[in-house]
């Protein structure tokens, strides 16, 4: 917590606004709007609420097709799920560990034979790298298939010079407790469209249509985000900025302390973009370096410092068995080598350095008794 969050609270006690709605809600959607430069934003219990509202939104059915990043976490590609439609998974590139705009092609080409393109596609910025959006947006625009940016990991981050979150129909932030900003709990919906972020208010409240009873003709959802909680979320956005300063100094530091070491490969910044180094992200080729990934993890978990590895690509998952999924190339499968190879790092904000210099020199020394 950065301090300001306690009287944001109080002011909501103070004023008795306990609920789903209230000033701190509207200030804080206010707030993010500004913050990202859109028109709209609509305040959330999470972001997978908001990634579900967005797929409803689109127009997601039973048996739509949507297209997902692989290397993510399991919350981008549940609300497909939940809407009875179809995912598809497209596979990473080296150089982001974001959609491969290749694959995505391949399988927009495949789609479009086919008849059946999907409704939506969902692209995740890993860790707080943006993907490459130029050739994802020009693809989306090609096809003419809507996009939702999952940008729950980059609040924060640019790509040539424009907020993370606003490159597509819509954008999505989480505020979850591991995220840079938190709420505890909460998301962010994000979009240019005034009539799409009313119809996501009533949809997140029930779909109460106006009548003095309650009246209902679509199916809603309790989604919408709680004005005690609207409140930390405004105390934290005031120190956004400073949270990826921290976070990029986390990075700066262990590149400059391991990068020298062979075989290690720290996550990198695409060219004219600005990352929030959400986490500290590296590959370990075992054969160049002598030990692997996982040999790291364990040392640092007897020093009890927990590590972890990447996400599991999702087309790896058993709940997504036998879905159709697009490799970056013929030969190779990026999300897997990365979930191989991949792990992040100790990078909250409030690390000192005494602590990263503990987790540094635990590294270093497991890296001595290996080689
Ligand atoms: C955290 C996260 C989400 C989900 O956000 P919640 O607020 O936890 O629902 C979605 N996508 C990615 C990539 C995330 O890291």
């Amino acid at each position: 917590m950065s301090g300001n969050e306690a009287k944001y609270i109080r002011e909501a006690f103070d004023t008795n606004w306990i609920a789903p709605l209230g000033p701190n809600v509207d200030a804080f959607e206010k707030e993010i709007a500004n913050y990202v430069g859109v028109n709209e934003a609509v305040a959330l219990s999470s972001g997978t609420a908001a990634i579900h509202l967005a797929l409803i939104l689109l127009g997601v059915e039973t048996g739509d097709k949507v297209f997902c990043s692989s290397l993510t976490f399991v919350a981008s590609a549940n609300p497909i799920l939940y809407q009875g439609a179809e995912p598809v998974f497209i596979d990473s590139e080296p150089e982001t560990w974001n959609m491969s705009p290749d694959a995505l092609k391949r399988a927009l080409q495949d789609a479009a034979i086919e008849g059946k393109l999907p409704k939506a596609i969902i692209v995740v910025n890993l860790y707080g790298q943006s993907a490459k959006m130029n050739e994802i947006v020009a693809l989306c625009n090609e096809f003419g298939v809507p996009m939702i940016e999952d940008a729950a990991e980059s609040l924060g981050s640019t790509y040539k010079g424009k907020p993370s979150g606003t490159f597509g129909e819509f954008g999505i932030f989480s505020f979850n407790g591991n995220k840079i900003i938190t709420t505890s709990g909460g998301g962010m919906l994000v979009t240019n469209d005034h009539e799409k972020a009313q119809k996501a208010r009533f949809l997140a409240t029930q779909a109460r249509d106006s009548a003095q009873h309650y009246q209902h003709s679509s199916r809603g959802y309790n989604y919408r985000m709680s004005n005690i909680l609207a409140g930390i979320g405004r105390a934290q956005l005031e120190v956004l900025e400073d949270r990826v300063k921290a976070r990029r100094l986390i990075y700066e530091r262990y590149a400059q302390e391991l990068g020298s070491i062979p075989g290690l490969f720290f996550m990198s910044e695409l060219k004219e973009t600005h990352s929030n180094r959400w986490l500290t992200a590296l590959t370990i080729e075992e054969m160049e370096a002598g030990f692997s990934a996982n040999e790291v993890i364990q040392s640092l978990a007897e020093a009890n410092i927990e590590a972890r590895p990447v996400w599991k690509p999702l087309h790896l998952q058993p709940l997504f068995a036998g879905v159709t999924y697009y490799p970056h190339d013929e030969e190779r499968d990026i999300s897997e080598e990365l979930f191989f190879k991949g792990l992040c790092l100790p990078s909250g904000s409030n690390l000192m350095i005494e602590e990263q210099l503990r987790v540094i020199n635990v590294i270093k020394s497991a890296v001595k008794l290996k080689v």
